[in-house]
């Protein structure tokens, strides 16, 4: 039998579920990737004293499904476990430091973009290859083009998978059918890594929520006690999401200093001196306003918008669309 081609675009958790899912089933997969890393949003920073996780900062389950890719991930040393001291902005600090998280916070283990290891098979992935057309051959088959005056192709079938403005990109001039697409409603957020020559003398190692400038703020270590802590002491900062589009478009100088007083000024402690630090711009985090579906079908079926954003915010929902993204592709193709 002729094996059935594929092409999926963006290796985030969404990409890579849906390409070890059509592997699994034997088709010819091959996945495409605009960064020099595997994970997208699921990103960790390489310093020279460890990682900063500046994306995802952990990952629960409610889906069984999911859970137990979690588990898995687990027994494969590629996730862990994350109870971190976290105090809630909307609980006053003496009462709020502590365990508090309801459910099990999971982070990729050591660094968060270990998380989709085990989504990685026998595929090939091409990185550092943005996809910038898809061209419709016939009915049944589609080139991609990248940016690089690159061909790719012919393929069967074609999974995207960038954020949603991305995405409505690509597949726009395809078809109106994508254009649901636009009602999908994304925020920014200005990410801040700051690691501090001493500890930082909070009782917490987590932030909920603590400021209108700052959503959150986290330790980015792990399994270190209160008197041994690392040093330097790596923080990740997120800006809540109006600040950040109050802010998209300035500088990193300038976001760096705002972030770092809000922090100075909700945790109540004074902040000991700057090893290094940097900032991240994501211009797509979070979704605020989802499509409302697990995936979007057009072109008979042979072209699948997927991603986080079809069905909310979180790596979960990434997940479950690049899931089902899969299973449609399958039905459309197998039967
Ligand atoms: C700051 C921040 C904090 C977050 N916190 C949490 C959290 O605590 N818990 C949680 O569950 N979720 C969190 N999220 C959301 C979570 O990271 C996402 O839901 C999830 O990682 C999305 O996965 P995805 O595969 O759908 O998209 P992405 O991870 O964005 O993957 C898409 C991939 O497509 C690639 N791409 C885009 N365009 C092209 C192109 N033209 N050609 C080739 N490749 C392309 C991108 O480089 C990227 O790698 C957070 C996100 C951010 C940014």
């Amino acid at each position: 039998m002729k094996s059935i081609r594929i092409a999926i675009i963006g290796a985030g958790m969404t990409g890579l579920k849906a390409a070890s899912t059509l592997h699994k089933v034997g088709m010819d997969v091959t996945v495409f990737e605009k960064s020099r890393g595997l994970g997208g949003r699921l990103a960790s920073r390489r310093t020279d004293f460890g990682h900063f996780n500046h994306g995802a900062q952990y990952v629960t389950a409610r889906h069984p499904g999911f859970a137990a890719y979690l588990e898995q991930a687990a027994s494969h040393n590629a996730a862990q476990n994350w109870k971190p001291n976290l105090h809630r902005g909307d609980i006053p600090a003496m009462q709020s430091a502590g365990n508090l998280a309801l459910d099990h916070w999971y982070q990729g283990a050591p660094q968060m973009n270990k998380l989709i290891s085990p989504l990685v098979d026998a595929f090939t992935i091409h990185k550092q290859h943005r996809i910038t057309r898809i061209e419709q051959l016939d009915r049944k088959s589609f080139v991609l083009h990248d940016d690089l005056d690159g061909e790719f192709g012919p393929f069967d079938g074609v999974i995207v998978t960038a954020p949603a403005p991305q995405t409505a990109e690509l597949l726009r001039p395809l078809s109106a059918r994508y254009d649901a697409i636009g009602d999908v409603v994304t925020a920014p957020c200005w990410a801040v890594m700051a690691a501090f020559e001493q500890p930082l003398p909070t009782a917490f190692d987590a932030m909920l929520h603590p400021s209108p400038a700052i959503s959150w703020a986290a330790r980015s270590t792990q399994s270190d006690d209160l008197f041994h802590r690392r040093r330097p002491d790596p923080w990740v900062l997120h800006a809540s999401p109006q600040w950040s589009r109050d802010h998209l478009e300035d500088d990193k100088d300038r976001v760096i200093e705002n972030l770092l007083a809000a922090l100075r000024d909700v945790s109540g402690v004074k902040l000991p001196q700057l090893h290094s630090v940097q900032a991240h711009r994501w211009r797509y985090a979070r979704t605020e306003q989802p499509l409302g579906s697990s995936h979007l079908n057009g072109m008979n079926g042979r072209v699948i918008a997927a991603g986080d954003w079809c069905l909310g915010a979180r790596v979960e929902a990434a997940w479950r669309s690049g899931q089902s993204a899969a299973h449609a592709m399958i039905e459309t193709l197998i039967g």
